[in-house]
């Protein structure tokens, strides 16, 4: 059985030619996929009745199954989404009431062996990377199960990208080229994996390449971040300014802001220095509370003298909404485990 989502233009016209129909069929059928999102071959309505059952033999539109379904109060839903091989992973879909954009946090990989001190997703190790066609169908389960057109897409969700980079890059071009989600309105996330950063500065990448830096200064960072022992700040420092010099563009620091650990007056400044001569944005995002460890969110009094002290040195800064908090779809809280 062959699996329509996922599949590119190309690949619809060999199923059409096996049933000897016209490559306009394909060009249909790839539109009931990408752009209306339908679940059901039956509802290709374009398509003649005799066509479809022919059809319907030997494809399906998906193999995902949607395992748990939660709504927060901000509007934030999250899926726990279930592949044929039982693996599950998190995808949430983030409405922002004043924009018409319908944000995707997608996973790439199933588990993450970074396993960084704060997040629930490294608590759950490695366990195996996403193909392309499984990344792609989080989105388009999102359309299907809403009716809604997904306009930005964030590699935010479970996952490390950049250790799964020929797939990540693959779904980025067909969110491009059959999803028409433009390449700005693309965001990897990475902890910081040197060798790959410097493949997509070479690679040119146009799209928004975000760094979960998260501290000011080494000591700090190799305690919460135990990938800083081997791609240390300086390093990432030197490939970032490459990065930015190779492609033009602008990169997101992410900075998790955590009660006494990394929100003085002190780290402020460090990191500031830190940014100086780096074209970024930086993106401060307040701890939310996983059930394996003690950290705290520092108070709103605190993130707010954080968020002055940084934009005095000349930063634009933006500190991340919490989206979704009451159903644990907030960063860094997706676990890929049922909680039923
Ligand atoms: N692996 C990639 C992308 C997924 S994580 C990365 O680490 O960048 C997406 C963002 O959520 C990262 O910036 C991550 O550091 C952050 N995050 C992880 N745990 C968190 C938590 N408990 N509270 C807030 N943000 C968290
Ligand atoms: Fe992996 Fe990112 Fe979580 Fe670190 S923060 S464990 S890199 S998913």
């Amino acid at each position: 059985m062959q699996i329509l989502s996922g599949l590119s233009l190309a690949e619809i016209e060999k199923i059409t030619d096996e049933l000897h129909a016209s490559k306009f069929r394909a060009r249909q059928i790839h539109n009931w996929i990408y752009l209306k999102s339908v679940k059901t071959i039956d509802e290709m309505t374009d398509l003649s009745v005799k066509f479809r059952d022919e059809l319907k033999k030997i494809a399906k539109v998906t193999d995902i199954k949607i395992k748990v379904k939660q709504v927060s109060s901000d509007g934030t839903i999250k899926y726990l989404l279930e592949y044929p091989d039982g693996e599950c992973v998190e995808t949430v879909l983030m409405r922002f009431d004043n924009r018409a954009n319908l944000t995707a946090c997608v996973s790439s990989q199933v588990g993450c062996a970074v396993n960084c001190s704060f997040c629930a997703t490294g608590k759950r190790g490695f366990i195996r990377n996403l193909s392309y066609k499984e990344i792609i169908e989080q989105v388009l389960t999102i359309q299907r199960d809403t009716g809604l057109k997904v306009t930005n897409v964030v590699f935010m969700g479970q996952g490390e990208p950049l250790l799964n980079l020929d797939n990540v890059l693959k779904a980025m071009e067909i969110f491009n080229e059959n999803f028409q989600i433009g390449a700005r309105r693309l965001t990897v996330s990475t902890s910081g994996i040197i060798p790959q950063i410097n493949k997509l500065a070479e690679l040119d990448m146009q799209s928004t390449l975000a760094i979960s830096l998260h501290a000011p200064n080494h000591a700090i960072r190799s305690k919460l971040m135990k990938i800083e022992d081997k791609y240390d700040m300086k390093s990432l420092h030197a490939a970032l300014k490459n990065y930015v010099e190779k492609t033009g563009r602008r990169i997101t620091i992410e900075y998790l802001l955590i009660k006494d650990i990394n929100d003085t007056t002190e780290s402020a400044k460090e990191l500031a220095n830190y940014l100086h001569d780096l074209k970024c944005n930086v993106n401060l995002i307040p701890y939310n509370p996983t059930s394996d460890n003690d950290y705290q969110r520092p108070s709103n009094n605190s993130i707010m003298k954080f968020k002055y002290l940084l934009e005095h040195s000349g930063k634009k800064v933006t500190v991340r909404l919490e989206r979704g908090s009451d159903i644990d779809a907030a960063c860094g809280q997706l676990s890929g485990k049922a909680k039923q």
